[in-house]
């Protein structure tokens, strides 16, 4: 199963925190973004996030895979303070190829990616053809205000940062 990740992190050591989902999907990364540093959304009072996109071969189920991020997230002590507020790690599930669901617990595509520059410019750069729920990304994020795009930055490949 084939599946993209978005993975986010605004506290402590943001580059650690992508590391460890790195080294988890080592050897079933398919594509990686860059590393990319974006203005807090939500509550602005808080640092800038950095995100990457991830797109992994998995043989698990889209649930397993869910938990496996979760346990991630766990492991990097996520705080959460309040609910748009500052995280150590999240990893969301924005497409899992040939599946959708709409639970509570599991929704996919990601309900909210078509809205977020941090998620489509670092899935375009990971997959130059990526679709989402039938259309090109790359449309899309034409469609997102410029001035939710302005402060999306590449930082680089998490190898050297
Ligand atoms: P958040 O705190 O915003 O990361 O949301 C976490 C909750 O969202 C968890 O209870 C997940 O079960 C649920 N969830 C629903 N859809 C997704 C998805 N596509 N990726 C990650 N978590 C999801």
């Amino acid at each position: 199963m084939r599946a993209v990740l978005s993975i986010g992190s605004n506290m402590q050591d943001r580059v650690e925190h992508l590391k460890s989902v790195f080294a988890e999907f080592q050897d079933e990364i398919v594509a990686s973004s860059s590393v990319y540093s974006t203005p807090p959304w939500g509550d602005t009072d808080q640092d800038e996030f950095y995100n990457a996109i991830i797109i992994v071969e998995v043989d698990q189920t889209p649930l397993e895979l869910l938990h496996r991020g979760q346990a991630l997230e766990k492991a990097a002590d996520r705080v959460r303070e309040r609910h748009w507020g500052p995280r150590t790690l999240d990893v969301d599930i924005v497409e899992i190829e040939g599946f959708s669901s709409d639970t509570q617990e599991l929704t996919v595509p990601h309900p909210h990616a078509a809205e977020r520059g941090f998620v489509l410019i670092p899935w375009l750069a990971a997959d130059v053809h990526a679709t989402l729920g039938g259309k090109p990304v790359a449309g899309i994020i034409g469609n997102i205000p410029q001035d939710d795009i302005a402060g999306i930055k590449v930082l680089g490949r998490i190898e050297k940062l």
